[in-house]
């Protein structure tokens, strides 16, 4: 046992060096692999047959997962947590939401229309941030309509600070924290709140009109439903306008986040950070994927893969390097005596224990289910800094348990699941790309009016009010458009706010 362990410390020791070594000059004719050949790359990735996404649909009776982030830490290579599945039928669903994974989105030329619907495994920063970025934008391209937001229930962990006999106040002595999905959307509505306004000159809300009906709310309306992640209840709601309780466009149920359109999206405990994460399974079409978000090892999954009638089709696990291999990376001490990399060594592994899938324990869980006859058709490590030197690690710890089909994710892996196959290709897209292309069909329609509308005809944006938010302190001190420019429009048409405003005599 000592002798193998020993044997992969070496492996991994070499690896470092050699694998660095060993690609220097080797150059990837391909946009995504960067302008210069990199030492570090991904050959696993780099090596699927490339397609354009824009041009090449799902399927009408598959099921497309395309990863738009994968990455644990922050990386230009790889952005932080999120799947985005697409089904023949149409619908899509977001899985988390990390920090920095919008550009990836608008580079797959995901529309904000069809990223309405968020699932969050949990509410770490890295599988939530670009939220801020989805609400705040959405609603000025074509996701003028409200944001579903789903997510685990508060934790129920009591504070350690608590003073006992102090008053508990929410604010400066709480006993238990307001940590679940509805207070976090509450408190991001909010946070918000100054950008949103802002942005309120534009149309947020799709009208009724030859497109369709009117939307069920404005953009920046939420409509939170959380899901509690010990009893499995899915019936906690909150929404910023009461129009939206009357329907959501969903059925839930107990452990069941999400059914409609003949889309099932379940829910499980995760065991991660601390309580209050889960995974998901999705099911459409006799077609299914699980994703764990973030976790240990545990009997959940395995519960959540071995239900239903046949194996489940894509199990995405999340999976974390060897601490060891942490430590080096991202100290660059090789030096495994020295007091820097054993206090590294101590946080890697205190990390590994509250949080993650080692590479070992991804491998056990497929072998697990191999042996129950419920291998998935394809199973796939994510949140993962997937290089070559890491890959070949991570595919000999899985590889001591399974045998069977096994990827690694990377940003912009595409996934088609079908009944009849399953082909892993990546997306070739610009890295220039403009926002995506509008794609709700009420874009024909006219949205209602602007919050902040400004009535008077005689304003060429009407009914926008682009400068219906500013104070005249500040409206007198802009420069007159005609002294930089004769010809452009501002000073050709220009925005008389305050004749306009004035009472016509
Ligand atoms: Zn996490």
């Amino acid at each position: 046992m000592s002798e193998e362990i020993s044997r992969r410390e070496a492996l991994k020791l070499s690896g470092l060096v050699l694998g660095t070594a060993a690609l220097h000059g080797c150059g990837f004719g391909d946009a995504n692999a960067g302008a210069t050949p990199s030492a570090d790359t991904n050959t696993m990735f780099y090596s699927l047959p490339a397609f354009d996404p824009m041009s090449d649909p799902v399927a009408r009776d598959a099921m497309r997962i395309s990863f738009m982030g994968t990455s644990v830490i922050e990386r230009r290579a790889q952005q932080r947590s999120s799947v985005f599945v697409e089904l023949g039928n149409g619908d899509s669903f977001v899985f988390d939401i990390g920090s920095g994974v919008v550009s990836n989105y608008v580079a797959m030329g995901v529309p904000w229309s069809r990223m309405r619907r968020i699932f969050l495994t949990h509410l770490h920063g890295d599988h939530t941030s670009d939220l801020t970025h989805v609400y705040c934008f959405g609603p000025q391209g074509d996701g003028k309509s409200p944001l579903y937001l789903f997510g685990p229930s508060r934790s129920g962990v009591r504070n350690p600070d608590f003073v006992n006999g102090a008053g508990s106040d929410q604010f400066y002595n709480p006993e238990y924290f307001e940590d679940g999905t509805i207070d976090f959307a509450k408190h991001f509505r909010e946070m918000n709140r100054w950008h949103t306004e802002s942005q309120g000159f534009v149309g947020t809300r799709w009208n009724a009109g030859p497109g369709g009906p009117a939307a069920a709310g404005d953009g920046y309306d939420i409509y939170a439903t959380e899901l509690n992640w010990k009893t499995g209840d899915s019936s906690q709601r909150w929404a910023t306008s009461r129009n939206l309780f009357a329907n959501p466009g969903f059925t839930s149920g107990k452990w069941i986040a999400y059914q409609n359109n003949g889309v099932t999206i379940s829910f499980f405990p995760a065991v991660h950070g601390r309580n209050g994460s889960i995974s998901y399974r999705l099911d459409w079409n006799g077609l299914s994927m699980i994703f764990t978000g973030d976790t240990k090892p545990n009997d959940f999954l395995l519960s959540a893969a071995l239900s239903g009638p046949r194996p489940v089709d894509v199990l995405i696990s999340e999976m974390v390097v060897d601490p060891d291999v942490w430590v080096t990376k991202q100290s660059g001490i090789t030096d495994t005596s020295s007091p820097a990399y054993q206090a590294g060594m101590v946080n890697a592994e205190a990390v590994q224990v509250n949080s993650h899938t080692p590479q070992m324990a991804f491998g056990y869980i497929l072998s697990q289910l191999a042996a129950q006859g419920r291998a998935p058709r394809l199973g796939i490590g994510t949140h993962f800094q997937a290089e070559d030197d890491t890959n070949e690690w991570a595919m000999t710890d899985i590889r001591a348990w399974y045998p069977g089909p096994v990827t690694i994710g990377f940003d912009l892996m595409v996934i088609d699941v079908s009944a009849a196959r399953i082909q892993q290709r990546r997306a070739s897209v610009s890295d220039y790309s403009w926002s995506a292309k509008w794609a709700d069909p009420r874009q024909v329609n006219a949205t209602f009016a602007p919050k902040y509308a400004d009535p008077q005809q005689c304003n060429p944006y009407h009914p926008m009010g682009p400068l219906n938010q500013f104070d005249a302190y500040l409206l007198d001190a802009v420069i007159d458009p005609c002294r930089y420019d004769k010809s452009g429009f501002m000073c050709v048409q220009p925005y008389p706010t305050a004749t306009c405003k004035l009472p016509t005599t």
